[in-house]
């Protein structure tokens, strides 16, 4: 028997391999669309006849899918990645046709305006709305003539987004300048210098240094180089990528694709019977209105700005001290920044890291956790896992087992880079006696221990290790019993950082940081004075920050809502317009930063890049109550958990944040965290 269709609390890793996939799979979509087929000819429009043998036939693919995707993301191989290539075309496939029943819809719209449906509980209710909505949402309940219409704007606009992100690939990697010796290039670390002589070999140099305008090469450049004509020329070619200026001027030029994106989607909202974009993505969102989202934003512009621009003169008086600079260009910025900084808040991350052994953080981390929230940690050493450094813990409450999580800490070969949490299974009641109970896997990337040493993690690595934490809280600590609103399963998109943002708070704190912290030589915890100067350092230059990200959240958001075929199309007037109001220091006329956007042109943040600081604004005010009540205080940990840990996607976003601030959100306390408001 296939292990992966064995129904199981917990997957068996001892004896799932690669070539289970697909015929676990294949069987499994097959079942769903006989399913689908039968109870849409019977008629079914009930909770139990209905919406529960699909709620668990989705989540039995979900229980296969969730082990093959992550199999590809942390025992990758080349015959994985084959077979995964062709089992998310079929998961696509066979998503799009269930997305487009429209004999589905109607049952589901039958059951919604019934009588029964008013007897269904708060989580029930929910999850059929969100259903409904993803229906109408992909234009489902457009009537026929429209449905077309709306079918090839979206095939316009895949393209279009395809091709926006070809572009920005294509212009990144036409240009590369190759240098001869070290001198050419002073100030650069030895990391980078190596990095670009490798690639340099790799495009096929005997010799020498090569810059391109990736992230790796590009970043330290702006950062490191003394040589200011040549941060000039590397930047202009940078800002220039994909446009009609620039070194490769006119090749790869997404300015029509910007065009035609904009008019399709303004289209597409119009069809669907939004005024325009912006408010089409809200229609998924905690955001409640156009208005709300581009007050939010200009609130936060106008409380950072007068902080950014006292940063940016002290930035500026800094360069004319250093080097005599009358007039510090964008290409200096980074530099000057790199150097203020050192100068001022001298602290590496390497100093940090005795404090830090992974032992004593990841118990620590457990005990923060249990005297915030009551529940406790225990690793499972019996449990089987997919490698020899991964455990499993479970969660237990009042004696009772809750939930669990499996932990991959460690980088090592074939295994994707980064962070993460993602569930392997979902809350949900199974029959009146049976639960399903949450279970997570929490994957980092850190340094292995090396011969015996201890493994030891810089602060940020601490802080990413809560970040995920609190992602799988969210997903663990669930009392939803409904699939499809159950732990982060129908959050948001704007509030699904809250909780993990929320928990980065105790790696700042003084009281929990002696609670996480023990030097692996000397045995004490991390001294009062570094702690001070981790936060000053952490709130250089927030403001200036600040800024930033609301100047492309503004665009972003704007852009949405005000673009249109017939009227106001000067996509650059708008960025120009939005950087008069927030940045505090402009590009030069060249700069054609909006052709690289991915997030919002090929990615999926359209009218959406607010979402960022929309959830930290949610993660600061939570926490702001644990600031006034105390950070350990077990009422107000006891009313998070029960306020927003618990209820899932199952309840409105807003309400969910009233019921435990006693209010709406502020963005008062993330100032104040971020040193901008006093
Ligand atoms: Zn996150």
């Amino acid at each position: 028997m296939n292990p992966l269709l064995v129904e199981s609390a917990l997957p068996d890793f001892e004896n799932i391999t690669i070539d289970h996939f697909e015929p676990a799979l294949e069987q499994v979509l097959a079942d769903n669309r006989q399913l689908v087929d039968n109870l849409v000819e019977s008629g079914a429009s009930t909770w139990d006849s209905l919406v529960y043998p699909i709620e668990s036939s989705d989540d039995r693919l979900n229980n296969i899918w969730s082990i093959v995707s992550h199999f590809n993301s942390v025992l990758n191989s080349e015959e994985l990645r084959e077979i995964y290539k062709r089992l998310i075309s079929k998961l696509t496939d066979y998503q799009t046709e269930i997305g487009q029943n429209v004999k589905l819809y109607e049952a589901y719209k039958r059951l919604s305006e019934s009588d029964a449906f008013q007897d269904l509980n708060q989580a029930q209710q929910q999850s059929i709305n969100h259903i409904l909505r993803s229906f109408k949402l992909s234009g489902v309940a457009l009537p026929e003539a429209q449905k077309q219409q709306y079918s090839e704007l979206k095939q316009k606009l895949s393209a279009l987004s395809n091709r926006f992100s070809e572009n920005v690939l294509d212009a990144t990697q036409a240009w590369t300048k190759l240098f001869k010796k070290k001198s050419d290039l002073p100030g650069l670390p030895e990391s980078t210098l190596q990095l670009l002589a490798s690639l340099a070999k790799e495009h096929g140099h005997k010799e020498g240094y090569l810059v391109t305008l990736d992230a790796p090469s590009f970043v330290p450049v702006m950062t490191y180089c003394e040589d200011a004509k040549l941060r000039e020329l590397v930047y202009e070619a940078y800002i220039t990528r994909a446009s009609e200026h620039g070194p490769n001027a006119g090749e790869w030029d997404n300015s029509q694709n910007i065009h035609d994106t904009l008019c399709a989607r303004q289209a597409l909202a119009k069809l669907l019977g939004f005024e325009n974009y912006s408010e089409r993505s809200l229609a998924t969102k905690m955001a409640g209105s156009v208005n709300e989202v581009v007050d939010f934003l200009e609130q936060l512009a106008d409380k950072a700005i007068d902080v950014a621009k006292t940063e940016f003169k002290a930035l500026e008086a800094f360069a004319k001290a250093e080097d005599d600079l009358e007039d510090i260009n964008v290409w200096d910025t980074t530099f000057y920044t790199e150097k203020l900084r050192q100068q001022r808040f001298d602290i590496s991350q390497e100093e940090l890291k005795p404090y830090f052994p992974t032992p004593v953080v990841l118990q620590g981390m457990f005990d923060v956790v249990e005297k915030l929230l009551s529940v406790q940690v225990t690793v499972r050493p019996e449990i089987t896992t997919w490698h020899d450094d991964v455990s499993y813990y479970s969660i237990s409450s009042d004696g009772q087992e809750i939930a669990g999580f499996y932990l991959d800490l460690y980088a090592r070969k074939n295994k994707r880079g980064g962070a993460w949490m993602a569930d392997c299974r979902t809350r949900r009641r199974l029959s009146d006696s049976e639960l399903q109970l949450p279970v997570a896997f929490l994957v980092c990337n850190f340094t292995p221990p090396v011969d015996g040493d201890a493994s030891l993690l810089t602060h940020n690595e601490v802080t990413t290790l809560f970040h995920e934490f609190g992602h799988g809280l969210h997903h663990m600590l669930t009392k939803v019993e409904v699939a499809g609103v159950s732990g982060i399963a129908g959050v948001p998109w704007d509030v699904v950082e809250l909780p993990s943002q929320f928990l980065e708070n105790w790696c700042w704190q003084e009281e929990s940081i002696s609670m996480i912290s023990r030097h692996h030589e000397t045995g004490e915890s991390l001294p009062k004075t570094l702690l001070d100067k981790m936060l000053a350092a952490k709130h250089f230059q927030s403001g200036m920050l600040m800024v930033r990200q609301v100047e492309f959240a503004m665009f972003d958001f704007l852009l949405h809502r005000d673009f249109c075929e017939t009227g106001n199309t000067d996509v650059l007037a708008l960025l120009d317009e939005v950087r008069n109001k927030v940045s505090v220091k402009k590009p030069p006329e060249y700069s054609r930063f909006s052709h690289a956007f991915t997030h919002i042109f090929s990615g999926g943040y359209a009218a959406g890049y607010y979402s960022y600081k929309w959830a930290e604004v949610l993660a600061a005010d939570a926490f702001s109550r644990f600031e006034e009540e105390g950070i350990f205080n077990p009422k107000t940990g006891q009313d998070y958990k029960q306020a927003i840990l618990e209820v899932g996607g199952s309840i409105d976003a807003m309400d969910m944040f009233v019921n435990f601030r006693g209010r709406k959100p502020s963005v008062d306390p993330l100032l104040r965290q971020a040193g901008i408001e006093s």
